[in-house]
């Protein structure tokens, strides 16, 4: 595979404040410990209001869907402190995530499929 080596950096984007916890988690597949840790996420697996989540690290756990959540908001504001060494989540996938901003008033809310 060829590597540019005069990558420019990725591209801002901006979510909104309100987006769907799930659609979010689906789109950045990264999960945000209360350790402060950044794991990749392999599996989210939907059960209404409630989701199974799977890291790439084999660690499982139950969330509820909720924007105000701990991990909602540390995901907004990228409160973690590193990456997981075992998840070894790509460095293009945290420079994407680096440039991911959310705001109240611009942004996709993330609902309408895959390219927005
Ligand atoms: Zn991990």
């Amino acid at each position: 595979m060829l590597e540019n080596v005069n990558a420019k950096p990725a591209p801002k984007r901006y979510y909104r404040k309100k987006v769907d916890l799930f659609v979010l988690l689906d789109k950045m597949k990264l999960w945000p410990s209360r350790s402060g840790v950044l794991h990749g996420l392999k599996s989210i697996d939907r059960h209404g209001e409630m989701a199974v989540l799977t890291t790439h690290c084999g660690r499982s756990f139950k969330v509820r869907n909720s924007r105000r959540s701990r991990a909602a908001r540390w995901l907004r504001n990228k409160l973690h402190q590193s990456a997981c060494p075992a998840c070894a989540v790509p460095q293009w996938k945290l420079d994407k995530y680096g440039a991911t901003f959310f705001s109240r008033r611009q942004g996709s809310l993330l609902k309408g499929g895959p390219n927005r």
